[in-house]
C-alpha cells in the first residue's frame, strides 16, 4: 500500500491519520515529540527535530508523498523533501502563511482587503505609526497561534512598550476593529486548479482561541458567506495552492468583510466537517495529497463545535499542584447527536487545545439545544 508523510504529530495530523487509513493508506509522522497524538496512531513515527536532514530523508523514504499540518514547519526542510517526493502544500505558499507580512502583502495582491495595519520591523517605523491605528494590537510577524505573540495596544507608550516587550522582532500593528462576527472559509485545491469548499463557518473566539464553531444556512448573511468564499477562491489560486487552506475573516456591521489570516492546512473550524458533512477537510487533505479526484462537500447537518480546552480539566482553577480531572464524559455522551473527539494528550493545560465535541442533528433549534446542554453539563459559557 501507499504511505502518506505528514510534518506535525499534533491533533490535525491524528485526524489526517485517521481518514488516510480509513482509505488504505498507510501513514508515516514526523515529529519532534516522542508521543505525539499523530504518532501514536501512526504506522510510522520519525522522532526528531523539522529541520533534521536524515529524519526528512527517512520520511521521503517511506512516503510517497508529505504534507504537514505543522504551519511552522521551515520552509527549507518542504524544499528539501519536495527534491524527493510531491509535497502540498508548496513550501512557497507555506512560507506566505508564516508571516503576517508577507501574508497581507498577498491579501492585497489578490484584491481581499485586510484590516488597516502597519509594519513594524525597524524603531523607524514604529515611529511612523500612523495614529488611525490606534487602539491596535500588535502581533509578532511569525510564530503566533492562539492568540499568543499579540498585545492590545490603547496609546503610542503602550505600543512602543509592546514591542520591546516582544523583543523588538517583526511585528505588524493591525487596527482593532469592532466586529460584528467573525468567519471562515475552508476549500481545498487540486493539482489541476479545481477547488471545492464547504460553507462558511461562523467563529467565536474567547481569549484569542476558538471557542465555538456554528455551521447552517443562516449562520451569516447569504452576500458575506458568498464574499468569503470568492476572497478564499482567489487567495488559494493566487497562491497556485495545492491541499485544504482555511481563511479567516472579520465581518464588519456595514455588512463588509476583512480577511483576517490564513491556514495552509484543516483548521479548527473545520473539525465539524466530519461528523457533519460527506466529505471531511482530512479526506479533503487525503484526495488532494494523494491526487485523487475532488468532489464538492455536502453538509447534510447543521453543526455546532465545542473545543475542550485543558481549562475543563480544572473546574477548581489551575492552582499550584492541581491535579486535573476530567470532565464526566457520559453526561455529555447523554445528550443526543454528541461525538467526543479526545487527542490523546496526556497533560491537560489552561488554554491547551485537549478535544472538542461536535454536535448533529435534523433541525438547527435541536443541534442548538443540545449543545446549549452540553455546553452547561461542562461548565462552559452559555451559547448565544
Ligand atoms: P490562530 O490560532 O487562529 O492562528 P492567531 O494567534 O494567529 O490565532 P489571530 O487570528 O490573528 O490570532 O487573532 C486571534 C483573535 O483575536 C481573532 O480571531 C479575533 O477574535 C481577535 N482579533 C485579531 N485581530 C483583530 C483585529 N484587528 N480587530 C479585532 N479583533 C481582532
Ligand atoms: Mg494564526
Ligand atoms: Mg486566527
Amino acid at each position: 500500500g501507499a504511505t502518506l508523510g505528514v510534518l506535525g504529530g499534533g491533533q490535525l495530523g491524528r485526524m489526517f491519520a485517521h481518514a488516510a487509513q480509513r482509505m488504505g493508506y498507510f501513514t508515516a509522522v514526523l515529529d519532534p515529540d516522542a508521543d505525539s497524538p499523530a504518532g501514536r496512531v501512526s504506522h510510522h513515527h520519525i522522532h526528531t527535530d523539522y529541520a533534521d536532514v536524515d529524519g526528512l530523508a527517512r520520511l521521503a523514504g517511506l512516503a510517497d508523498a508529505v504534507t504537514t499540518e505543522f504551519e511552522n514547519v521551515p520552509a527549507p526542510s518542504l524544499e528539501h523533501l519536495a527534491v524527493a517526493r510531491p509535497v502540498s502544500p508548496a513550501a512557497s505558499a507555506i512560507a506566505i502563511a508564516q508571516d503576517r507580512i508577507a501574508e497581507k502583502a498577498h491579501f492585497t495582491r489578490c484584491g481581499v482587503p485586510c484590516a488597516p495595519y502597519a509594519v513594524v520591523e525597524t524603531a523607524e517605523q514604529l515611529a511612523a505609526v500612523e495614529d488611525h491605528l490606534l487602539p491596535g494590537i500588535l502581533k509578532t510577524a511569525r510564530l503566533g497561534y492562539d492568540g499568543k505573540g499579540q498585545q492590545r495596544v490603547k496609546t503610542r507608550a503602550e505600543l512602543v512598550e509592546a514591542w520591546q516587550a516582544a523583543g523588538c522582532v517583526p511585528c505588524v500593528l493591525e487596527k482593532m476593529l469592532p466586529l460584528e462576527f467573525e468567519c471562515s472559509v475552508i476549500l481545498a485545491r487540486g493539482r489541476d486548479g479545481q477547488i471545492v469548499h464547504f460553507p462558511p463557518q461562523r467563529n467565536l473566539h474567547r481569549d484569542g482561541i476558538l471557542a465555538v464553531t456554528e455551521v447552517h444556512p443562516q449562520n451569516m448573511p447569504k452576500t458575506v458567506a458568498q464574499g468569503a468564499v470568492n476572497s478564499a477562491k482567489s487567495i488559494a489560486s493566487g497562491l497556485d495552492y495545492v491541499g485544504v487552506l482555511c481563511v479567516e475573516f472579520f465581518a464588519l456591521a456595514d455588512g463588509s468583510l476583512v480577511v483576517n489570516e490564513m491556514a495552509p492546512r484543516p483548521h479548527n473550524s473545520g473539525h465539524y466537517t466530519m461528523e457533519a458533512c460527506d466529505v471531511s477537510q482530512f479526506e479533503l487533505q487525503v484526495r488532494t495529497l494523494a491526487g485523487l479526484p475532488l468532489t464538492a462537500p455536502r453538509q447534510h447537518s447543521p453543526a455546532v463545535m465545542l473545543n475542550l480546552l485543558g481549562d475543563l480539566w480544572f473546574p477548581g482553577g489551575e492552582a499550584d499542584g492541581a491535579k486535573p480531572v476530567a470532565p464526566r464524559w457520559s453526561e455529555v455522551l447523554a445528550v443526543p447527536g454528541t461525538h467526543l473527539h479526545l487527542y490523546g494528550k496526556m497533560a491537560p493545560r489552561r488554554g491547551r487545545k485537549m478535544g472538542h465535541l461536535t454536535l448533529t442533528g435534523a433541525t438547527l433549534e435541536s443541534v442548538r439545544a443540545n449543545a446549549s446542554q452540553a455546553a452547561l453539563l461542562l461548565g462552559l459559557p452559555a451559547l448565544a
